[in-house]
């Protein structure tokens, strides 16, 4: 499988290229050059496969000779070493806990299998790596969490100051070592933009080797896949596909699933489940994108006014809209109507949903109410104790604390502040 960038599309690479590089130069996103048919057996059968069967053969095609066979099982099988349940929460509506991974949040998933391929191919080339990623909350824990002490590779985490959970933040500025953590004055899209300006620097890129974790990077966007399939996996009625709604704020995770349906993935529609943050539901709406500047909301790993992953969604339907319409929709939730979903949800159902989860349970609820007779899944992204101070506001009693929570709360804070400028940036990773 070779890669091409979206902004050029006759320069392609293989999966460790674009793995190692993170963005083409030109600054474009990469994208597979053939979109795999997954064998019909595989879906068919799917209750007959193992997670870590199902996983190989959605992720082989993209991953080609770059990794042998006997290392791409292991790196698989370490990735999805942890439950995904599928748990029922109304008659039409179960939930896909994504939450169980080291950093209590389904981008382990990606991160994981990153770090692993990342430092598979720097093994023997006895060069540093420095992974730059932005953070609008729960990317940075499972990156330093995933890279923690991997040989060759340093990483640096830009996260907006303030706006980030304390657990949230806990997960990126505690580890050391080879990860280091910029709390940054601005929002989400200021560090995202500082990101993009720096693998575009000459000076930084003849310095260091950069390269980038975010869901932009493949080896993050596409094992993502996994779960949508694990989800089909253990739903009931296969005659009947789901449902899917997503909690979307840099659109990775859905345009996964989007990618996986094109493989062969049985699902009625798919949802992207926004908050505040409604560039997406508006172009649906009327066609017109624009991005615009990210709102803070309670839901804040989905703050992004310009969402990254779109342009490859774009590119899975060939930029046709009315395709694009026919299989998704979208929801903006408000701040107001995620409160009123996490205390309704638990006093109605006994569940207790996230903030991101409750926004893609609305959007889910909303859709099936104009869509009598269908069913469906939404992604619970994040454990709830991440969120605990809107959570137990809501539901007036107290998240138990997992233990590696209740770890990290007696750790100290370390990370160095800096100005929403690029020179700052610039600076830190020359000094
Ligand atoms: C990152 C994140 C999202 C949004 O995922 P995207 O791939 O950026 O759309 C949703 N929920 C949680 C908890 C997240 O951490």
């Amino acid at each position: 499988m070779r890669y091409y960038s979206l902004n050029h599309p006759a320069e392609k690479v293989s999966f460790k290229e674009a793995t190692i590089r993170g963005q083409a130069p030109d600054k474009g996103l990469y994208f597979p050059e053939q979109i795999p048919v997954l064998p019909a057996d595989l879906i068919k059968n799917i209750s007959a496969h193992s997670h870590e069967d199902i996983a190989l053969q959605v992720i082989r095609p993209y991953v080609g000779d770059t990794i042998p066979e006997n290392e791409l099982r292991r790196i698989v099988s370490e990735t999805i070493d942890f439950p995904f349940p599928l748990v029922p929460v109304t008659p039409g509506i179960s939930s896909l806990e994504l939450f169980h991974g080291p950093t209590l949040a389904f981008k382990d998933v990606g991160a994981r299998f990153m770090s692993r391929c990342l430092g598979y191919f720097v093994k023997d080339t006895h060069q540093e790596v420095t992974v730059l990623v932005a953070t609008s909350g729960d990317t940075g824990g499972a990156v330093a969490s995933g890279f923690y002490d991997v040989e060759g590779v340093n990483v640096v985490i830009l996260y907006p100051s303030g706006k980030v959970s304390s657990v949230q933040e806990l997960q990126l500025t505690t580890l050391g070592k080879n990860i280091s953590a910029l709390e940054v004055s601005g929002t989400f899209d200021d560090c995202q933009r500082m990101v993009k300006t720096a693998f575009a620097d000459p000076d930084l890129n003849r310095a260091l080797f950069l390269t980038s974790a975010n869901s932009i990077n493949v080896a993050r966007w596409l094992p993502q896949q996994f779960y949508y399939f694990f989800a089909y996996r253990a739903w009931t009625e296969k005659a009947h596909p789901p449902v899917i709604s997503v909690p979307s704020g840099n659109f990775g995770n859905i345009c996964a699933g989007l990618l996986a349906h094109r493989s062969g993935l049985p699902a009625q529609h798919f949802i992207a489940a926004c908050n505040a943050n409604d560039t997406v539901p508006s172009f649906l709406q009327t066609g017109q994108y624009s991005t615009r500047p990210a709102i803070p909301t309670l839901s804040n790993a989905m703050d992004v006014g310009d969402p990254s992953n779109f342009v490859r969604i774009l590119e899975i339907f060939a930029h046709e809209f009315s395709s694009l319409k026919k299989v998704l929709s979208s929801y903006s939730i408000t701040d107001e109507e995620t409160r009123a979903t996490i205390r309704d949800v638990y006093k109605k159902y006994h569940y207790l949903a996230d903030p991101h989860g409750a926004v893609g349970f609305l959007a889910l609820e909303k859709y099936l109410a104009g869509h009598p007779g269908e069913k469906g899944i939404f992604l619970e992204t994040a454990h709830p104790v991440k969120f605990y101070d809107a959570v137990e506001s809501e539901t007036g009693e107290k998240v138990p604390l997992p233990d590696n929570v209740k770890i990290l709360l007696g750790k100290e804070k370390i990370s160095t502040k800096i100005s929403p400028d690029f020179s700052a940036l610039k600076n830190f990773l020359l000094a």
